[in-house]
């Protein structure tokens, strides 16, 4: 496996043709507690319920990226490439099988987010990491990889196309105006309140203006923080407003979509010492603002996002909030 940057639109992509193959799950839940499939485990958070455990990061039974070794940037005339350093975990939201993030309990549900907080301040240690990615693909649709309610997490040695976009984008904003730009949009929605779903303490979630796909929806703090890890270390209860409201939202996304992507966006590794090459260090904690992404996929409307120049969405933001708020949560 290895890492083309694409010299156009300057993204990296991860290629090989020895791509790890994900086996069928056989019988046996590898992600279950006590099962003897359990792969190496990186982190485990302090059980709620009488579980051995809360939550818990493993090792990725068939990682795209490994954890040993030097990137070894490399050119090739106009390309570059480089060795699929970094590290890629499968996060477990809940001990029990059936216990998503929509039916778990707040509690559990913010021992989750605790350990990615963990997780992503961990990874930073390592200054070979400029980002720390965690997502979640539910449903066949949306490419689930296991049954067990998990989430993924990859360590990358570049910042990922559409964050380096945002970052870009936030820094200008900010240059111009010196206001944080989601600040300013959690700010006007609210005020406008066509577009927004739910609140929840510290929490909003809206339909952002121009959605790429029906129902797109994000969870962003209303207080500007650029590193979602921030929020989760030593702050003990602060999750709780969130771990309700993500609930809350994943339950009215249910009702309308067969999956969905879920994608975390926080600042990247900004003492990774190319930081300062990357020209957003200087502003970074006041201009970038940590937000949840989630791409429902709704049925009978556009498949994928990916691949669209320009996206059509068939459901504007305002209908889909609306949709959105009449559905009751829980
Ligand atoms: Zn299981
Ligand atoms: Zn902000
Ligand atoms: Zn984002």
């Amino acid at each position: 496996m290895e890492l083309r940057k694409d010299p156009i639109t300057r993204s990296w992509v991860i290629t090989g043709d020895d791509a790890p193959l994900s086996l069928v799950e056989e019988g046996v839940c590898r992600y279950c507690p006590g099962s003897p499939l359990m792969p190496q485990v990186v982190s485990t958070m302090p059980p709620v319920d009488g579980s051995p455990w809360s939550a818990q990061a493993v090792v990725h039974p068939w990682p795209l990226y490994h954890i040993e070794g030097d990137p070894a940037k490399e050119g090739f005339g106009l390309y570059d490439n480089m060795r699929s350093v970094g590290a890629h975990e499968v996060l477990i939201e809940n001990p029990h099988h059936d216990r998503q993030l929509w039916n778990a309990s707040d509690g559990e549900i913010e021992q989750f987010l605790g350990l990615v907080g963990q997780r992503v301040l961990d990874l930073k240690r390592d200054l070979r990491f400029k980002y720390i990615s965690v997502f979640k693909d539910f449903g066949a649709v949306a490419g689930q990889e296991f049954s067990h309610p998990t989430s993924q997490l990859v360590a990358t040695t570049f910042v990922p196309r559409r964050v380096l976009y945002e970052l870009r984008a936030a820094k200008e904003y900010f240059s111009e105006k010196e206001r944080c730009v989601f600040c300013d949009i959690v700010a006007q929605e609210r005020a406008e309140k066509q577009r927004v779903v739910d609140t929840r303490g510290d929490y909003v979630a809206l339909c952002p203006y121009a959605p790429r796909v029906p129902f797109e929806t994000w969870v962003l703090p209303l207080s500007h923080e650029a590193r979602f890890e921030r929020t989760t270390v030593g702050k003990p209860g602060v999750l709780c407003e969130l771990a309700m409201l993500l609930k809350r939202t994943l339950n009215r996304i249910r009702a309308v979509a067969d999956g969905f992507h879920l994608v975390l966006h926080t600042a990247p590794n900004s003492v990774q010492p190319g930081a300062a090459t990357l020209g957003y260090w200087k502003t970074l904690d006041d201009d970038y603002h940590w937000h949840i992404e989630i791409l429902p996929i709704v049925p009978g409307k556009v498949k994928s996002y990916t691949v669209k120049e320009v996206y059509f969405t068939p459901v504007t933001s305002e209908t889909a909030a609306a949709k959105l708020r009449e559905i009751p949560p829980e």
